[in-house]
């Protein structure tokens, strides 16, 4: 599955978030067969759906799609020298699908800064620099193979000179993904080279609880994390609320005038940047929202059920969810108003699609 791996200079609140993560872990309810790393972080992804097609099919089970974290420990200034540490460091950050980047912008005298100040800006420069020189000693090691390459005709010309394009953008001090969010690069191109600010950024600011809701504070950061999503919160709150039954929670949460919690946001972005959504199938037996990658057909979501959905597939029978949901569930009363729809193998599956798939066998 895809993972997200964590990472930050240390004493930012990594752990107190990690540990609020896991602790919100569906693994052991849903999948009790799967073995779970003592550094991963198991996370349903919210979804307010799910509760409303519970109660219209009358069933108590629901199984919510997930997000997985990996806490990715020790990023110190030269870890990219790849030096005990920091090997092990690269190795763990290249298997995660996308780097969630923790920085501190809460102020505490009692918690030392590595740097000696909270400057969040300063620490992702430290942070993205490890990467960064990580991905530049990558393409040196390329190169000489790529130019004898290019002089056997093994390479198109253009692969060249997109990899010394991606070279300058790292030497001017930017991750390749903000530079192809900026449209000035093609990531795809350099796939084969696995380089590590190639993937997706999330950025997560812990904030004291006065910063939450400070626009300004956001601004003055606009420039370090453009085009990467932020999210704001406050790591040791986010544990407090994990420990609250939902209902306190939630009030918790309103008393602090927030609408959801930091890590449901977290879980959200992360789902969506590792290019995921879901479709849902709703039954007596159970409620459940499938992951499939954006783009992908009946057929392929009909595999993410069972193989042989996939090899023996049919068709699709779709309900929209507001559909589902304006006819209170009833099957007859949704076809009665033509708001079932058969699809193809061809059809590429919407958000919010509920679907039975019918299939050979
Ligand atoms: P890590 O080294 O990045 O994993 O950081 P920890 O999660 O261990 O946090 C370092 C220290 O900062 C601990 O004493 C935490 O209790 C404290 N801490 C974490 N988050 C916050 C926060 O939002 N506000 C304040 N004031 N302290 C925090």
């Amino acid at each position: 599955s895809l993972t997200i791996g964590i990472v930050g200079l240390p004493n930012v609140g990594k752990s107190t978030m990690f540990n609020a993560l896991t602790r919100n872990n569906v693994l052991a309810e849903n999948y009790p067969f799967a073995t779970i790393e003592p550094n991963t972080g198991i996370v349903p992804l919210p979804d307010d759906r799910l509760p409303v097609l519970a109660r219209l099919v009358h069933t108590e089970k629901i199984v919510p799609a997930t997000v997985t974290f990996v806490d990715i420990a020790g990023i110190v200034k030269g870890a990219s020298e790849g030096e005990g540490l920091g090997n092990k460091f690269l190795a763990n950050i290249r298997e995660a699908d996308a780097i969630c980047e923790v920085v501190r912008a809460f102020e505490d005298d009692d918690i030392v800064h590595v740097n000696g100040r909270v400057d969040p800006a300063d620490d992702i420069d430290t942070i993205n620099t490890e990467l960064i020189l990580a991905d530049l000693q990558t393409i040196d090691n390329a190169l000489p193979k790529l130019e004898k390459d290019l002089r056997g005709r093994k390479i198109e010309p253009s692969y060249m000179e997109a990899v010394k394009q991606a070279k300058a953008i790292l030497e001017s001090g930017r991750t390749i993904d903000a530079a192809a969010q900026a449209g000035e690069i093609d990531k795809d191109e350099l796939y084969d080279l696995h380089l590590l600010t190639a993937k997706p950024f999330i950025y997560v600011f812990n904030v004291d609880d006065t910063e939450l809701m400070n626009d300004g504070f956001k601004k003055k950061l606009d420039d370090s994390v453009a085009p990467a999503p932020a999210i704001f919160l406050n790591a040791q709150f986010e544990a407090e609320l994990t420990e609250l039954d939902e209902a306190d929670a939630r009030e918790m949460l309103e008393d602090a005038g927030l609408k959801e919690s930091g890590l449901d946001q977290l879980a959200r972005v992360g789902f969506d940047i590792l290019g995921l959504q879901t479709f849902l199938t709703a039954g007596e037996k159970e409620v459940r929202a499938w992951q499939i990658h954006k783009g992908w057909t009946a057929p392929q979501a009909a595999g993410v059920i069972h193989t042989d959905f996939e090899k023996g597939f049919i068709k699709a029978e779709v309900v929209s969810y507001d559909d589902f949901v304006a006819a209170d569930g009833s099957m007859p009363k949704i076809k009665e108003e033509g708001k079932l729809r058969l699809e193809g193998k061809d059809y590429v599956m919407q958000d919010g699609d509920i679907v039975e798939f019918k299939f050979n066998v």
